[in-house]
């Protein structure tokens, strides 16, 4: 019982801590300016089957769940297989390499 407690307080803690570095990010970002963009060189090595425009602005940009691994990515560096999400190449052809065990009623 005494865990529960803490695992819950642990949420909060993290919720809040999640918050409050978003709100230091926005604001370090409003005063380094807003041309800069620095957080968009930490991803790489995605060879997305779409190659197309890789300069857009990232504003609040819908998250997919990638169907794999479900890791929730930016919908930009997803690659979408069959209509099912995936946060890279590599797990989309991992996806379609397992079978599914959907298919044998
Ligand atoms: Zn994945």
């Amino acid at each position: 019982m005494r865990q529960i407690f803490l695992l819950i307080l642990l949420f909060i803690v993290g919720q809040w801590l999640v918050k409050a570095l978003r709100r230091h990010e926005a604001h370090s970002a409003q005063r380094a300016g807003a041309g800069a963009n620095g957080a968009a060189g930490a991803k790489g090595s995605n060879g997305g089957a779409h190659g197309s425009a890789g300069a857009q602005p990232q504003l609040a940009e819908p998250m997919i769940r990638c169907v794999e691994c479900g890791v929730h990515a930016p919908k930009s560096d997803s690659v979408v297989v069959n209509g099912q999400p995936f946060c890279s190449t590599a797990h989309a052809q991992r996806h379609s390499a397992r079978p599914t065990g959907r298919d044998a009623r």
